[in-house]
């Protein structure tokens, strides 16, 4: 989070890509392109937080490059200010209509192109911090569905290229609804943080996620685990919530209060997520509760 932003400067002169880079390695990280292509690529690459790109370079121009940017899912999200000699408005119009954030006139002021980076990396850090806070469930302060959704999009095309098993539970708590009749709403909100507090407290590995899934129901994704580790894991969590001792008095199943899981595991294949994931997890689960409860069920694949 508090990783200096990286900002690509493209400029074809390297006069210019060396004056940029004087000019801003105090505020930012800076990597260099020095042709169109170049640019793309390491855009695409190492995902700047913004990018300074000159207009006049031979074989493909700024006007060209940004449109090519826009086109491409890994790199429109990045903000692009025009720094050109070309400075007509219309110029200046195309630029912007073309979507970069701004567009400044060769040649520059310094102390000018240095605020103005300034503020658009600024507005990258907020929006950030925006989509950050919208990936966050209010209740348990932990990862929302929406963050979940995303989470498993990537991790399941990581999987996906690297040939490797991705592994997905659902933990459901047992007898809630007996729980909130009994001791009301507030108090079973207060066993949703509980347990979203003691997962999340043994699930930590690079790409791993707890998520509220909703309501009652928690997701965990365990990318590059294969099926017997997933399943420890499980039984692990399990057994964790179990020993919290919170006391469920109207639970047939144990005097404290437990959850069901049920867990998948299979190899993505293609880019798209497939039900089929999320389906065998949720049809695991439903075996975990008809079998009894407080228990781990995987599903055959
Ligand atoms: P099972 O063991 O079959 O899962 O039984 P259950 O009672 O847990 O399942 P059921 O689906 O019948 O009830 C789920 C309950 O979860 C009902 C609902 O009020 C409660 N619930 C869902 N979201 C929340 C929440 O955010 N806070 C609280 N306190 N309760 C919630
Ligand atoms: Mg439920
Ligand atoms: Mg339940």
């Amino acid at each position: 989070m508090t990783a200096p932003h990286c900002v690509l400067v493209v400029d074809d002169e390297k006069q210019n890509r060396e004056l940029l880079t004087e000019l801003l390695h105090d505020e930012c990280r800076v990597i260099l392109a020095k042709n169109g292509f170049q640019a793309l690529e390491r855009a695409s690459e190492q995902q700047p937080d913004l990018i300074l790109l000159d207009v006049l370079m031979p074989d493909m121009n700024g006007f060209e490059v940004i449109q090519r940017l826009k086109n491409d899912d890994r790199t429109r999200h990045i903000p692009v200010i025009f720094v050109s000699a070309l400075d007509s408005p219309s110029d200046e119009e195309r630029g912007l209509d073309l979507g970069a954030v701004d567009y400044i006139a060769k040649p520059f002021h310094p102390p000018i192109v240095r605020k103005r980076v300034r503020n658009h990396l600024l507005s990258v850090h907020h929006r950030r911090l925006l989509e950050n806070l919208a990936m966050i469930d209010s209740l348990t302060e932990i990862a929302n569905r929406r963050r979940y959704d995303t989470q498993l999009e990537s991790e399941w095309r990581r999987c996906a290229r690297s040939g490797s098993p991705l592994s997905l539970m659902i933990i459901d708590v047992d007898h809630f609804k007996a729980y909130n009749d009994n001791f009301g709403h507030a108090a079973g909100d207060q066993i949703l943080r509980s347990i979203a507090l003691t997962m999340s407290g043994q699930v930590g590995r690079p790409g791993d996620l707890v998520a509220r899934y909703g309501g009652e129901e928690f997701a965990v994704l365990l990318p590059l685990t294969e099926r017997h580790a997933a399943r420890l894991m499980a039984e692990e969590l399990r057994g964790r919530i179990e020993d919290l001792h919170i006391p469920h008095p109207h639970s047939p199943v144990a005097p404290v209060v437990t959850v069901s899981i049920g867990g998948m595991t299979l190899v993505p294949k293609g880019g798209q997520v497939l039900p089929e994931l999320f389906d065998g997890a949720d049809a695991a689960l439903y075996v975990a509760k008809r079998e009894g409860r407080n228990r781990v069920v995987w599903q055959e694949n």
